[in-house]
């Protein structure tokens, strides 16, 4: 290649870094990150061309100012270690500040009045809140009471969009596409909201989906109804082995705990699943293996080292960046 023709490559990314940069901005200041349903394929692309220039300004320190004087409120009603760290990460990296809030005690949100309450006193001090909290549907509850932007870090078992965006931001980095592909769910379809996310944000491509699963911890039949309506190709199992060998992307999750009342139920199913070297013979030399952790078992750590495709540690990385694109971009401070 050319010098000249090196130096037009490079205006051309600048330009639809530019490009995706004032789409971001316009699409995303001031708004909500509620659910992925709030995404079309464009501004999709636009989080995935951002967060690789995020990984460059993370490591090389440039535009290190981009969110300076900026203060986050990090609202975490439930454990995180990914995503809380993360979030404060990112807002660092952009020269911004956190409000750390770990392990709020709270009363149901069902009435709304203490979570509507705390987000009105953070927002007398912050320009954006992320929240995390046990109840499907507190994010909206508290973001219609707040006036800065509100980014959902997990309902219960309602959604994680931030986690999906990062999820796919994985498959295409480690795939190099996302339409065409097979991507199989394996574990707690039910209660895990990381794939009732990832399914719905990959409902928008041209994908097959396989749901693997016990019985008792199947893929809700409302988002299975969703996804019907978009025209996705999608199938249940409860072997894995059933789906492995077509499978592109085997995105594994533990058995939510939490969510069960009841603790033999939880003890029945925990260790259905186990992922080991030894499964993944039946599968193709190129499938990428994710997880949003934390493990507690599904992934038998000898597949760390087993296969470079185990892409969970670089997905956890891609969080980060993520995460700094949607805090420029609901701040309105994506450079141009
Ligand atoms: N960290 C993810 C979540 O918060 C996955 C998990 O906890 O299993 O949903």
């Amino acid at each position: 290649m050319g010098l000249q023709e090196y130096q037009q490559g490079l205006d051309r990314s600048k330009d639809s870094l530019n490009h995706s940069a004032e789409h971001l901005n316009g699409n995303l200041k001031g708004k909500d990150i509620l659910s992925v349903r709030q995404f079309d394929t464009t501004t999709l692309d636009c989080i995935y061309s951002w967060s690789q220039e995020m990984a460059e300004i993370a490591e090389k320190g440039y535009r290190a100012d981009v969110l300076s004087r900026k203060i986050l409120a990090n609202l975490f009603y439930e454990p995180s270690t990914r995503t809380s760290s993360s979030f404060t990460a990112a807002m660092e990296r952009l020269g911004g500040s956190v409000i750390p809030i770990n392990e709020v005690v709270y009363s149901s949100v069902a009435k709304g009045e203490d979570l509507e309450d705390t987000v009105r006193t953070l927002e007398q001090y912050a320009d954006v809140i992320v929240l995390r909290h046990p109840e499907m549907g507190s994010a909206k509850v508290a973001a219609e009471a707040a006036s800065v932007p509100l980014i959902n870090a997990g309902d219960g078992v309602g959604e994680h969009p931030t986690q999906a965006l990062l999820d796919y931001v994985t498959v295409r980095k480690e795939q190099g596409r996302v339409d065409g592909l097979t991507v199989t769910m394996l574990g707690d379809m039910k209660n895990g909201r990381t794939v009732h996310s990832l399914a719905r944000l990959l409902s928008s491509y041209d994908v097959k989906l396989n749901f693997v699963s016990p019985e008792i911890l199947r893929m809700p039949a409302e988002i299975i109804d969703e996804l019907s309506a978009k025209g996705v190709s999608q199938s249940e199992h409860e072997d894995l082995a059933e789906v492995l060998s077509e499978t592109d992307v085997l995105y594994v999750t533990r058995v939510q705990k939490e969510r069960f009342d009841d603790p033999a139920v939880y003890e029945s199913v925990k260790g259905l699943y186990v992922v080991t070297p030894e499964t993944l013979q039946a599968g193709k030399e190129t499938l990428t293996i994710m997880h949003p952790l934390p493990r507690v078992g599904e992934i038998a750590k000898s597949v760390d080292s087993y296969t470079r495709n185990a892409a969970y540690f670089r997905q956890m990385e891609n969080g980060l960046y993520v995460r700094m694109t949607l805090l420029a971009g609901v701040l309105g401070k994506l450079p141009t």
